[in-house]
């Protein structure tokens, strides 16, 4: 599970990306969010008609609205939050 230190810099990170706007959630206009306790690595998927466990995923952090539950994923690479290793152009692949 992410521990405190860890929320504390995904906080910050966001934090500097969104600045001093207001932050509404898109379906009920909270401005309030929870850090997920764990992050989600979803694969990527190159065909519709299987699932692939492995290979190229996003990693990412789930933020929830804490009144509808709403969820928006943030990918770590482009908060700088992935191991060097991992970290590679924004946009481009993320891990193995
Ligand atoms: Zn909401």
């Amino acid at each position: 599970m992410i521990t405190p230190d860890e929320k504390e810099r995904i906080a910050q990170e966001l934090n500097k990306k969104f600045g001093a706007k207001d932050v509404k959630c898109p379906m009920c206009g909270n401005i309030h969010f929870i850090i997920a306790d764990g992050y989600f690595n979803t694969f990527m998927q190159g065909d519709l008609r299987q699932t692939n466990l492995g290979g190229p995923s996003i990693p990412s952090i789930p933020v929830i609205c804490n009144n509808c539950g709403f969820i928006s994923m943030h990918a770590l690479g482009i908060l700088g939050l992935l191991p060097k290793q991992e970290n590679t152009e924004k946009g481009g692949e993320y891990g193995k």
